[in-house]
């Protein structure tokens, strides 16, 4: 059974010393990835990874807390970075107003976040949403982008909320906007989001790691990996009273649906 671990960091120094190994055992185990980049450099990281391995795509993204007061997008950058042939997605981009406090930083993350949107548009990508205390902010930003741009939520995938954990209204806004909802191991260590993830249709969720962050149970305080994507597949079964082939194989093509992963391999 295949499975799409549709948000992971394997790029990231912690698997410096296996990464080729971690890499490997995965693919063998049918679990396709989606490397995410939070910067510049870990952006052309996930494209070289994509490039020397089938079975993972990239992501090219500014992750919000990197973004400072003075911080300056430089567009050309990451266009250049959009037009590489395995890029899928715009991401991870949005608004993180739980480690970042002061108020002009806010502003200018939403500014970026603005940028990105149009960037995503021109190159025709989705987006891949990190959004932590700012839910409100976030579901304003993009209903407003999407009217101005009139986007229809049936037709046209604009991304996700990727590690969702918002409350229910929330997730029901983002719902509403036609975007996926992401869910990872927290769902394995907290009874927290059940209700949203049996609310959530089924269509409309990724399954992920964040890996090498919030590892799973049974593997809780160990380095995360890819591979255990299948602890979230099997919750999220466990939550809706439904086969771990149905979540797996949905989950599946939802991934390829959003990132217009046509053909996987
Ligand atoms: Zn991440």
């Amino acid at each position: 059974m295949l499975l799409f671990d549709s948000h992971c960091h394997p790029q990231f120094p912690d698997y410096d010393q296996d990464r080729g190994e971690t890499i490997k055992h995965t693919l063998k185990e049918g679990i396709f990835m989606i490397c995410v980049g939070t910067d510049l450099e870990t952006s052309k990281q996930a494209i070289e990874l994509a490039e020397k391995y089938e079975g993972i795509w990239a992501t090219v993204g500014l992750h919000p807390t990197d973004i400072h007061e003075t911080y300056n997008l430089k567009l050309e950058t990451w266009e250049e970075l959009l037009k590489e042939d395995k890029v899928v997605a715009v991401g991870e981009v949005g608004l993180d107003y739980y480690r970042v406090k002061d108020n002009k930083s806010r502003a200018k993350q939403k500014e970026a976040l603005n940028q990105f949107l149009e960037l995503a548009d021109k190159y025709r990508k989705p987006l891949i949403f990190h959004c932590r205390d700012a839910h409100k902010e976030m579901t304003n930003l993009l209903s407003e982008w999407c009217s101005i741009h009139d986007r229809d939520k049936n037709t046209n995938h604009l991304g996700v909320v990727h590690s969702f954990t918002g409350s229910m209204e929330e997730a029901k806004k983002y719902l509403e906007l036609g975007l996926y909802l992401g869910f990872n191991g927290i769902i394995t260590f907290t009874n927290q989001y059940n209700e949203i993830v049996k609310y959530a249709p089924l269509e409309k969720i990724l399954l992920e790691t964040d890996a090498p962050y919030l590892t799973p149970v049974p593997f809780r305080g160990k380095r995360n990996e890819p591979l255990y994507v299948k602890y979230v597949a099997e919750k999220i079964a466990e939550l809706r009273g439904l086969s771990y082939n149905q979540v797996a194989e949905q989950t599946f093509e939802n991934t390829k649906r959003l990132f217009k992963i046509t053909n996987p391999k």
